[in-house]
Protein backbone atom coordinates (compact mmCIF):
# COMPACT_ATOMS: atom_id res chain seq x y z
CA UNK A 1 0.00 0.00 0.00
CA UNK A 2 2.98 2.64 0.73
CA UNK A 3 4.54 3.87 -2.60
CA UNK A 4 6.22 6.33 -0.57
CA UNK A 5 8.73 6.83 2.63
CA UNK A 6 9.09 10.23 4.26
CA UNK A 7 12.64 10.36 5.49
CA UNK A 8 13.12 12.22 8.50
CA UNK A 9 16.57 13.78 10.01
CA UNK A 10 18.28 14.81 12.55
CA UNK A 11 21.30 16.82 13.19
CA UNK A 12 21.16 18.07 9.52
CA UNK A 13 18.32 20.26 9.98
CA UNK A 14 20.16 22.61 12.24
CA UNK A 15 22.75 23.34 10.15
CA UNK A 16 21.65 26.40 8.64
CA UNK A 17 23.06 28.20 5.46
CA UNK A 18 25.16 24.48 4.76
CA UNK A 19 21.44 22.90 5.00
CA UNK A 20 21.31 22.10 1.11
CA UNK A 21 24.88 20.85 1.22
CA UNK A 22 23.79 17.92 4.14
CA UNK A 23 20.02 17.21 2.30
CA UNK A 24 22.11 16.90 -1.55
CA UNK A 25 24.72 14.25 0.30
CA UNK A 26 21.72 12.35 2.10
CA UNK A 27 19.91 12.40 -1.23
CA UNK A 28 23.56 11.08 -2.52
CA UNK A 29 23.80 8.30 -0.25
CA UNK A 30 20.04 7.44 -0.61
CA UNK A 31 20.45 7.03 -4.16
CA UNK A 32 23.39 4.79 -3.48
CA UNK A 33 21.93 2.77 -0.99
CA UNK A 34 18.86 1.95 -2.95
CA UNK A 35 20.79 1.15 -6.54
CA UNK A 36 20.49 -2.69 -5.47
CA UNK A 37 16.42 -2.53 -4.72
CA UNK A 38 14.59 -3.58 -7.48
CA UNK A 39 12.21 -0.43 -8.66
CA UNK A 40 12.47 2.93 -9.88
CA UNK A 41 12.44 5.65 -7.18
CA UNK A 42 12.01 9.32 -7.58
CA UNK A 43 13.64 11.26 -4.60
CA UNK A 44 12.57 14.74 -3.94
CA UNK A 45 13.37 17.49 -1.13
CA UNK A 46 10.28 19.46 -0.23
CA UNK A 47 10.26 22.29 2.74
CA UNK A 48 12.93 20.45 5.00
CA UNK A 49 11.55 16.95 3.63
CA UNK A 50 12.93 14.53 1.57
CA UNK A 51 10.16 12.16 0.06
CA UNK A 52 11.14 8.82 -1.67
CA UNK A 53 8.48 7.51 -4.23
CA UNK A 54 8.34 4.30 -5.74
CA UNK A 55 7.69 4.37 -9.50
CA UNK A 56 5.64 0.58 -9.66
CA UNK A 57 6.77 -2.26 -8.03
CA UNK A 58 9.35 -2.51 -6.15
CA UNK A 59 10.36 -4.69 -3.05
CA UNK A 60 8.95 -2.70 0.39
CA UNK A 61 11.20 -4.63 2.74
CA UNK A 62 14.47 -4.41 1.27
CA UNK A 63 14.29 -1.02 0.34
CA UNK A 64 13.39 -0.44 4.30
CA UNK A 65 16.61 -2.37 5.27
CA UNK A 66 18.48 -0.59 3.13
CA UNK A 67 17.55 3.18 3.85
CA UNK A 68 18.28 1.88 7.71
CA UNK A 69 21.76 1.89 6.40
CA UNK A 70 21.95 5.78 5.33
CA UNK A 71 23.85 7.53 8.21
CA UNK A 72 21.87 11.40 8.51
CA UNK A 73 18.21 9.33 8.59
CA UNK A 74 16.39 9.08 11.93
CA UNK A 75 13.14 7.62 11.16
CA UNK A 76 11.56 5.92 7.82
CA UNK A 77 8.24 6.50 7.35
CA UNK A 78 6.17 4.86 5.23
CA UNK A 79 3.78 7.08 4.52
CA UNK A 80 0.58 8.03 1.78
CA UNK A 81 0.56 10.89 0.18
CA UNK A 82 -2.66 12.50 -1.44
CA UNK A 83 -3.86 15.56 -3.41
CA UNK A 84 -5.52 18.12 -0.80
CA UNK A 85 -9.29 18.47 -1.63
CA UNK A 86 -11.20 19.42 1.66
CA UNK A 87 -11.78 18.01 4.53
CA UNK A 88 -14.17 15.22 3.51
CA UNK A 89 -12.05 13.93 1.17
CA UNK A 90 -9.10 13.75 3.90
CA UNK A 91 -11.36 12.25 6.17
CA UNK A 92 -11.74 9.10 3.95
CA UNK A 93 -8.15 9.04 3.11
CA UNK A 94 -7.47 8.41 6.21
CA UNK A 95 -10.53 5.87 6.90
CA UNK A 96 -9.16 4.05 3.91
CA UNK A 97 -5.52 4.62 5.31
CA UNK A 98 -6.57 2.87 8.75
CA UNK A 99 -8.88 0.50 7.82
CA UNK A 100 -6.13 -1.13 5.28
CA UNK A 101 -3.17 -0.81 7.74
CA UNK A 102 -4.80 -2.29 10.80
CA UNK A 103 -7.12 -4.86 9.66
CA UNK A 104 -7.43 -5.80 13.76
CA UNK A 105 -9.37 -2.33 15.18
CA UNK A 106 -8.85 -2.73 18.63
CA UNK A 107 -6.19 -0.60 18.88
CA UNK A 108 -5.94 2.80 20.89
CA UNK A 109 -5.68 6.11 18.41
CA UNK A 110 -4.31 9.69 18.70
CA UNK A 111 -4.41 12.16 15.30
CA UNK A 112 -1.54 14.36 15.66
CA UNK A 113 -2.26 17.15 13.02
CA UNK A 114 0.54 19.37 11.74
CA UNK A 115 -0.33 22.20 9.04
CA UNK A 116 2.62 23.36 6.99
CA UNK A 117 0.64 25.06 4.56
CA UNK A 118 -1.48 27.90 7.17
CA UNK A 119 -3.69 28.93 4.05
CA UNK A 120 -5.89 24.82 5.37
CA UNK A 121 -9.33 26.46 6.09
CA UNK A 122 -8.95 24.82 9.29
CA UNK A 123 -6.47 24.56 12.78
CA UNK A 124 -4.34 21.53 13.28
CA UNK A 125 -6.45 21.35 16.44
CA UNK A 126 -9.73 21.62 14.52
CA UNK A 127 -8.61 18.70 12.02
CA UNK A 128 -7.44 16.56 15.09
CA UNK A 129 -10.80 16.83 16.37
CA UNK A 130 -12.67 16.26 13.41
CA UNK A 131 -10.90 13.07 12.21
CA UNK A 132 -10.48 12.10 15.57
CA UNK A 133 -14.67 11.84 15.77
CA UNK A 134 -15.12 10.52 12.11
CA UNK A 135 -12.66 7.27 13.16
CA UNK A 136 -14.74 6.75 16.04
CA UNK A 137 -17.64 6.57 14.04
CA UNK A 138 -16.28 4.25 10.92
CA UNK A 139 -14.10 2.41 13.71
CA UNK A 140 -16.50 1.57 17.21
CA UNK A 141 -13.78 -0.82 18.42
CA UNK A 142 -11.10 1.75 18.63
CA UNK A 143 -10.58 4.40 21.69
CA UNK A 144 -8.61 7.19 21.74
CA UNK A 145 -5.67 7.41 23.96
CA UNK A 146 -4.01 10.97 24.20
CA UNK A 147 -0.96 9.81 26.13
CA UNK A 148 -0.03 6.46 24.66
CA UNK A 149 -1.93 5.24 21.87
CA UNK A 150 -0.89 2.01 19.99
CA UNK A 151 -1.57 4.00 16.88
CA UNK A 152 -0.35 7.86 16.28
CA UNK A 153 -2.75 8.87 13.50
CA UNK A 154 0.18 11.75 11.65
CA UNK A 155 -1.37 13.94 8.70
CA UNK A 156 0.69 16.55 8.11
CA UNK A 157 -0.96 19.58 5.32
CA UNK A 158 1.67 20.34 3.05
CA UNK A 159 2.03 20.39 -0.75
CA UNK A 160 0.39 17.37 -0.30
CA UNK A 161 -1.34 15.73 2.47
CA UNK A 162 1.02 13.14 4.29
CA UNK A 163 -0.68 10.17 6.02
CA UNK A 164 1.74 7.78 8.08
CA UNK A 165 2.10 5.74 11.39
CA UNK A 166 4.76 4.36 11.76
CA UNK A 167 8.58 5.02 11.83
CA UNK A 168 11.29 2.93 11.37
CA UNK A 169 14.28 4.33 12.80
CA UNK A 170 17.38 4.93 11.11
CA UNK A 171 21.16 5.07 11.88
CA UNK A 172 21.34 8.86 12.52
CA UNK A 173 24.71 10.42 12.13
CA UNK A 174 25.53 12.84 9.76
CA UNK A 175 25.45 11.96 5.31
CA UNK A 176 28.31 10.77 4.63
CA UNK A 177 30.72 12.95 2.50
CA UNK A 178 29.85 16.04 4.61
CA UNK A 179 32.67 16.04 6.70
CA UNK A 180 35.74 15.02 4.67
CA UNK A 181 37.69 12.48 3.75
CA UNK A 182 39.37 9.78 6.28
CA UNK A 183 42.01 6.72 5.78
CA UNK A 184 41.19 3.61 7.33
CA UNK A 185 44.05 0.91 8.36
CA UNK A 186 40.73 -1.91 7.56
CA UNK A 187 42.77 -5.20 8.58
CA UNK A 188 40.46 -8.41 8.80
CA UNK A 189 39.68 -8.61 12.55
CA UNK A 190 36.49 -6.95 14.43
CA UNK A 191 37.43 -3.53 15.39
CA UNK A 192 38.83 -1.69 12.34
CA UNK A 193 35.78 -2.40 10.42
CA UNK A 194 33.90 -0.93 13.38
CA UNK A 195 35.83 1.91 13.41
CA UNK A 196 35.38 2.87 10.15
CA UNK A 197 31.39 2.29 11.06
CA UNK A 198 31.39 4.79 13.48
CA UNK A 199 33.72 7.36 11.99
CA UNK A 200 31.73 7.34 8.95
CA UNK A 201 28.71 7.60 10.58
CA UNK A 202 29.51 11.30 11.43
CA UNK A 203 29.54 11.97 7.88
CA UNK A 204 33.38 10.92 6.91
CA UNK A 205 34.22 9.07 3.66
CA UNK A 206 36.24 6.56 3.64
CA UNK A 207 39.45 4.85 2.19
CA UNK A 208 40.76 1.92 3.43
CA UNK A 209 44.63 0.55 3.35
CA UNK A 210 45.34 -3.28 4.21
CA UNK A 211 48.50 -4.34 4.50
CA UNK A 212 49.28 -7.94 3.83
CA UNK A 213 52.36 -10.48 3.93
CA UNK A 214 52.11 -12.78 0.91
CA UNK A 215 52.92 -15.81 0.73
CA UNK A 216 52.63 -15.73 4.79
CA UNK A 217 48.84 -13.97 4.37
CA UNK A 218 46.41 -15.78 1.95
CA UNK A 219 44.41 -14.55 -0.51
CA UNK A 220 41.56 -15.88 1.22
CA UNK A 221 42.92 -13.62 3.98
CA UNK A 222 42.87 -10.42 1.38
CA UNK A 223 39.84 -11.03 0.28
CA UNK A 224 38.12 -11.24 3.76
CA UNK A 225 39.32 -7.60 4.00
CA UNK A 226 37.70 -7.01 1.01
CA UNK A 227 34.33 -8.74 2.42
CA UNK A 228 34.55 -6.62 5.63
CA UNK A 229 35.17 -3.41 2.87
CA UNK A 230 31.88 -4.35 1.23
CA UNK A 231 29.28 -4.66 4.45
CA UNK A 232 31.39 -1.35 5.52
CA UNK A 233 30.36 0.33 1.87
CA UNK A 234 26.91 -0.58 2.45
CA UNK A 235 26.77 2.32 5.42
CA UNK A 236 30.31 4.11 4.25
CA UNK A 237 29.56 4.07 0.19
CA UNK A 238 31.87 2.97 -2.46
CA UNK A 239 35.56 2.52 -0.33
CA UNK A 240 39.15 2.41 -2.51
CA UNK A 241 41.14 0.31 -1.10
CA UNK A 242 44.58 0.25 -1.05
CA UNK A 243 46.23 -2.90 -0.81
CA UNK A 244 49.93 -2.83 0.15
CA UNK A 245 52.50 -5.91 0.23
CA UNK A 246 54.27 -5.69 3.41
CA UNK A 247 56.33 -8.66 3.08
CA UNK A 248 59.64 -7.05 2.41
CA UNK A 249 59.01 -4.63 4.80
CA UNK A 250 58.09 -7.31 7.70
CA UNK A 251 60.39 -9.55 6.78
CA UNK A 252 63.73 -6.14 6.89
CA UNK A 253 62.38 -5.16 10.15
CA UNK A 254 62.81 -8.65 11.33
CA UNK A 255 66.04 -9.36 10.12
CA UNK A 256 67.43 -6.09 11.74
CA UNK A 257 65.30 -5.17 14.98
CA UNK A 258 64.69 -6.72 18.09
CA UNK A 259 62.10 -9.27 18.15
CA UNK A 260 59.99 -7.78 20.75
CA UNK A 261 60.04 -4.64 19.08
CA UNK A 262 58.92 -5.87 15.56
CA UNK A 263 55.40 -5.19 16.40
CA UNK A 264 55.41 -1.50 17.67
CA UNK A 265 57.91 -0.98 14.54
CA UNK A 266 56.17 -2.43 12.20
CA UNK A 267 52.99 -0.14 13.12
CA UNK A 268 54.96 2.86 12.76
CA UNK A 269 55.73 1.87 9.33
CA UNK A 270 52.47 1.12 8.69
CA UNK A 271 51.17 4.42 9.72
CA UNK A 272 54.10 5.70 7.58
CA UNK A 273 52.65 4.65 4.47
CA UNK A 274 48.96 5.08 5.42
CA UNK A 275 50.33 8.99 5.59
CA UNK A 276 51.49 8.87 2.71
CA UNK A 277 47.99 7.84 1.03
CA UNK A 278 46.45 9.86 2.62
CA UNK A 279 48.19 12.68 1.52
CA UNK A 280 47.96 11.39 -1.99
CA UNK A 281 44.15 11.34 -1.72
CA UNK A 282 43.25 13.88 1.02
CA UNK A 283 42.10 12.30 3.52
CA UNK A 284 42.30 14.34 6.49
CA UNK A 285 43.07 11.86 9.30
CA UNK A 286 43.93 8.18 9.94
CA UNK A 287 41.32 5.60 11.19
CA UNK A 288 42.22 2.59 13.31
CA UNK A 289 40.30 0.33 15.46
CA UNK A 290 42.14 0.67 18.81
CA UNK A 291 41.56 0.84 22.25
CA UNK A 292 43.40 1.23 25.21
CA UNK A 293 45.27 -1.70 26.54
CA UNK A 294 43.59 -4.55 24.54
CA UNK A 295 46.47 -5.99 23.69
CA UNK A 296 50.57 -4.71 23.99
CA UNK A 297 50.66 -2.73 21.20
CA UNK A 298 47.49 -0.70 22.34
CA UNK A 299 49.08 0.49 25.52
CA UNK A 300 48.73 4.54 25.98
CA UNK A 301 52.81 3.78 25.62
CA UNK A 302 52.58 1.78 22.02
CA UNK A 303 49.79 4.01 20.66
CA UNK A 304 51.71 7.10 21.49
CA UNK A 305 54.78 5.46 19.79
CA UNK A 306 52.51 4.97 16.53
CA UNK A 307 51.55 8.57 17.26
CA UNK A 308 54.78 10.26 17.00
CA UNK A 309 55.35 9.18 13.37
CA UNK A 310 51.67 10.41 11.67
CA UNK A 311 52.15 14.17 11.15
CA UNK A 312 48.02 13.96 10.63
CA UNK A 313 45.67 12.61 13.34
CA UNK A 314 45.11 9.30 13.90
CA UNK A 315 41.29 8.72 14.99
CA UNK A 316 40.43 5.93 17.26
CA UNK A 317 37.00 6.17 17.86
CA UNK A 318 37.19 2.31 20.19
CA UNK A 319 39.42 4.00 22.67
CA UNK A 320 37.08 3.48 25.37
CA UNK A 321 35.64 0.11 24.59
CA UNK A 322 35.48 -2.47 26.04
CA UNK A 323 36.09 -5.72 23.16
CA UNK A 324 32.65 -6.75 24.06
CA UNK A 325 31.26 -3.31 23.12
CA UNK A 326 33.24 -3.46 19.62
CA UNK A 327 31.48 -7.30 19.33
CA UNK A 328 28.05 -6.00 19.89
CA UNK A 329 28.28 -3.10 17.44
CA UNK A 330 30.21 -5.60 14.46
CA UNK A 331 27.19 -7.69 15.11
CA UNK A 332 24.60 -5.10 14.82
CA UNK A 333 26.31 -3.68 11.59
CA UNK A 334 26.93 -7.28 9.93
CA UNK A 335 30.56 -7.60 9.92
CA UNK A 336 31.28 -9.72 12.83
CA UNK A 337 30.32 -13.36 11.23
CA UNK A 338 33.12 -12.39 8.68
CA UNK A 339 35.74 -11.03 11.04
CA UNK A 340 35.55 -14.23 12.81
CA UNK A 341 36.59 -16.51 10.29
CA UNK A 342 40.08 -17.87 11.00
CA UNK A 343 42.50 -16.59 8.28
CA UNK A 344 45.94 -15.35 9.15
CA UNK A 345 47.14 -11.61 9.85
CA UNK A 346 50.23 -10.51 9.10
CA UNK A 347 50.75 -9.15 12.42
CA UNK A 348 50.14 -12.26 14.27
CA UNK A 349 52.80 -14.14 12.02
CA UNK A 350 56.49 -13.03 13.56
CA UNK A 351 54.84 -12.10 16.85
CA UNK A 352 57.40 -12.37 19.56
CA UNK A 353 56.77 -14.16 22.63
CA UNK A 354 56.93 -10.78 24.77
CA UNK A 355 56.66 -8.46 22.93
CA UNK A 356 57.51 -4.82 24.82
CA UNK A 357 54.50 -2.91 26.42
CA UNK A 358 56.14 0.10 27.37
CA UNK A 359 57.86 0.92 24.54
CA UNK A 360 60.85 3.53 24.97
CA UNK A 361 60.46 6.14 22.31
CA UNK A 362 64.40 6.59 22.07
CA UNK A 363 65.24 3.17 21.65
CA UNK A 364 62.31 2.13 19.26
CA UNK A 365 64.38 5.00 17.03
CA UNK A 366 67.49 3.71 17.48
CA UNK A 367 66.76 0.55 16.79
CA UNK A 368 64.60 1.73 13.28
CA UNK A 369 68.36 3.24 12.42
CA UNK A 370 68.94 -0.09 12.06
CA UNK A 371 66.81 -0.23 8.53
CA UNK A 372 68.72 2.50 7.26
CA UNK A 373 69.72 0.93 4.60
CA UNK A 374 66.74 -0.28 2.67
CA UNK A 375 63.92 1.44 4.28
CA UNK A 376 63.06 3.60 2.27
CA UNK A 377 63.54 1.90 -0.91
CA UNK A 378 61.51 -0.67 0.09
CA UNK A 379 58.73 1.99 1.01
CA UNK A 380 58.47 3.28 -2.01
CA UNK A 381 58.29 0.11 -3.46
CA UNK A 382 55.09 -0.91 -1.06
CA UNK A 383 53.71 2.09 -2.09
CA UNK A 384 54.04 2.15 -5.67
CA UNK A 385 53.05 -1.35 -6.41
CA UNK A 386 49.97 -1.21 -3.87
CA UNK A 387 46.99 -2.00 -5.56
CA UNK A 388 43.66 0.10 -5.64
CA UNK A 389 40.01 -1.83 -5.26
CA UNK A 390 37.12 -0.24 -5.37
CA UNK A 391 34.78 -2.23 -3.00
CA UNK A 392 31.51 -1.39 -3.83
CA UNK A 393 28.11 -2.63 -1.31
CA UNK A 394 26.65 -5.80 -2.51
CA UNK A 395 24.36 -5.73 -4.94
P1 LIG B 1 41.42 -5.52 14.38
O1 LIG B 1 40.36 -6.34 15.00
O2 LIG B 1 40.92 -4.26 13.75
O3 LIG B 1 42.33 -6.31 13.48
P2 LIG B 1 43.13 -5.98 16.55
O4 LIG B 1 42.45 -6.07 17.83
O5 LIG B 1 43.51 -7.22 15.84
O6 LIG B 1 42.29 -5.04 15.58
P3 LIG B 1 45.77 -5.03 16.10
O7 LIG B 1 46.08 -6.19 15.27
O8 LIG B 1 46.69 -4.61 17.19
O9 LIG B 1 44.38 -5.09 16.80
O10 LIG B 1 45.58 -3.80 15.14
C1 LIG B 1 45.25 -2.53 15.61
C2 LIG B 1 44.78 -1.69 14.45
O11 LIG B 1 45.82 -1.53 13.49
C3 LIG B 1 43.64 -2.33 13.70
O12 LIG B 1 42.39 -2.03 14.28
C4 LIG B 1 43.79 -1.72 12.33
O13 LIG B 1 43.23 -0.42 12.30
C5 LIG B 1 45.31 -1.61 12.18
N1 LIG B 1 45.86 -2.83 11.52
C6 LIG B 1 46.37 -3.92 12.09
N2 LIG B 1 46.78 -4.81 11.17
C7 LIG B 1 46.51 -4.27 9.96
C8 LIG B 1 46.67 -4.70 8.60
N3 LIG B 1 47.20 -5.87 8.30
N4 LIG B 1 46.27 -3.85 7.62
C9 LIG B 1 45.71 -2.67 7.91
N5 LIG B 1 45.54 -2.22 9.16
C10 LIG B 1 45.92 -3.00 10.18
MG1 LIG C 1 44.07 -7.41 13.86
Amino acid sequence: MFKAFLIKYGEIGIKGKNRHLFEDALVQQIKYALRPVEGDFLISKEQGRIYIEALGEYDDAEAVERLACVFGIVGICPVVLTEEGGFEKLAEDVLAYLDARYPDKNKTFKVNTRRAKKSYPLTSMEVNAALGERILEAFPEMKVDVHCPDIMVNVEIRKQINIYSETVPGPGGMPVGTNGKGMLLLSGGIDSPVAGYMIAKRGVKLDAVYFHAPPYTSERAKQKVVDLAKIVAKYAGPIYLKVVNFTEIQMYIYEKCPHEELTIIMRRYMMRIAEEFARETNSLGLITGESIGQVASQTMQSLAATDEVCQIPVYRPLIGFDKQEIIEVSEKIGTYETSILPYEDCCTIFVAKHPVTKPNLKIIRRSETHLEEKIAELVKAAIETAETIVVEADV
